[in-house]
């Protein structure tokens, strides 16, 4: 019998072991995956300070842009190394001599075109993808032009990862819009032109809005909505003073 009841414990022992060591196993994975949970309640609360102290404080009150600015994760459209300055109240560098814009700047570009759900938007200087994400919560679809290859395949490969499906991102110059997904009841342009290119204005359906900075390269640009009207009349407001990089043309084709 004593030997039955020693070989039993062993048993139970091993079991008990066994068991001990997959708790262990299970506790760790609970650890990463509840570290996991806090860090993105942390940038989570980070995002919502951004939006209530940056944005909402300034003058942009649109609850649909508000919400789009609290859900895209902006700290993954910037180099790791900047993530930890990506809800500061300032642009950044994302490399090839370009910039994301201050959250702010983008809020506010985004409330002037006034996105509804069914809308279909251009943008043009797509840089990290995050202005094209924002966009996309907002409207049905988001076409949009990078000048610089490297950019836009990195931008095109973030969004389709975070899950943005109604974004379609193409490399190349964006003066001339995109006239096979044209007319367009929304256009960001989010690099300064010294003039409005002509093809954005007659790409923009009557009833459409248009932002965009016009100005001398590296200095400070104006900031214009232009809003066509049903009979195709252009009306543009002058909205604020702000620094954008130059809207690049590519060299034309021999
Ligand atoms: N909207 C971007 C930031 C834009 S920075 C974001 O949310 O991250 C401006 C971008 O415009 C740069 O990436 C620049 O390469 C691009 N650009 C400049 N000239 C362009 C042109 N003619 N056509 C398309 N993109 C252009």
């Amino acid at each position: 019998m004593r030997g039955v009841v020693s070989f039993t414990t062993l048993m139970e022992l091993r079991v008990f072991r066994g068991l001990a060591l997959l708790w262990a196993a299970g506790s760790a994975a609970c650890t990463q995956a509840s570290t996991v949970q806090a860090e993105k309640e942390t940038v989570a609360a980070e995002r919502a300070q951004m939006v209530e102290r940056q944005i909402a404080a300034r003058d942009v009150r649109d609850d649909r842009v508000l919400a789009a600015m609290r859900a895209v994760p902006r700290h993954l459209f910037v180099a790791p190394e900047q993530a930890s300055s990506a809800y500061e109240d300032r642009p950044l560098s994302i490399g090839h001599g370009q910039t994301i814009s201050q959250p702010y700047v983008v809020a506010l570009m985004t409330q002037l075109v006034r996105p509804s759900p069914t809308d279909r938007a251009l943008e043009v200087g797509t840089g990290s993808g995050y202005q094209a994400a924002v966009l996309a919560r907002l409207v049905s679809h988001v076409y949009t032009i990078e000048i610089v290859p490297a950019l836009a395949r990195e931008a095109e490969a973030r969004l389709e990862k975070l899950g943005y499906e109604n974004v379609t991102v193409r490399a190349g110059d964006g003066y001339g819009g995109w006239p096979e997904h044209a007319p367009f009841d929304v256009i960001v342009v989010t690099a300064a032109p010294d003039r409005v290119p002509e093809p954005l204005l007659q790409q923009l359906k009557p009833g459409g809005r248009l932002a965009v900075p016009v100005g001398t390269p590296f200095s400070v640009q104006e900031l214009q909505l232009i809003e066509k009207e049903a009979s195709g009349t252009l009306r543009t407001t002058r909205v604020a003073p702000v620094r954008f990089v130059p809207l690049k043309r590519e060299p034309p084709e021999d």
